[in-house]
Formats: C-alpha cells, sequence, structure tokens
C-alpha cells in the first residue's frame, strides 16, 4: 500500500513538469489552462498576447498543454 502510494505521487510529479505550458511562439505569455464550460474535460489555453490568437483547445488538460507546446515549438503556419 505504502509503495503504491509513493510510485503515484512521483508520477504525478512528474507529470506536472511535463505539462507546464510553454510560451507562445510569438514571444508571449500562456495563459492559465481554462476549462470550457458545458464541456467534460475541454480546456483551452491561449497567448496572453491579445492580437496573437495562438490557442489551442484539447481533451483532457494534459493533453491540451501537450498540443499548446507542439503549436508553439513548431512554427508550421
Ligand atoms: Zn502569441
Amino acid at each position: 500500500m505504502k509503495l503504491l502510494k509513493r510510485k503515484r505521487s512521483n508520477l504525478s510529479a512528474k507529470a506536472q513538469v511535463r505539462y507546464t505550458p510553454i510560451g507562445c511562439r510569438c514571444g508571449g505569455m500562456p495563459t492559465k489552462p481554462e476549462r470550457i464550460p458545458g464541456c467534460r474535460d475541454r480546456w483551452l489555453i491561449g497567448c496572453k498576447v491579445k492580437r496573437c490568437y495562438a490557442y489551442n483547445i484539447g481533451q483532457g488538460l494534459a493533453d491540451t498543454i501537450q498540443g499548446w507546446n507542439r503549436l508553439s515549438e513548431h512554427l508550421y503556419r
């Protein structure tokens, strides 16, 4: 029981580091992930720069942040 608990907390600490949104490709900061009202586990992360309009919507917080990070790392537009 004790071992299982420790394993779990290690995992979540790792996940937190991994799922931190990185800066926008424009150089701006990302907004706090925001749960979309009326949807189940749907999240939005956007850029704090108003006219930038970069954002990512995804299913599940981790996926949404990962998607945002992918968008921010790769300049494909
Ligand atoms: Zn931006």
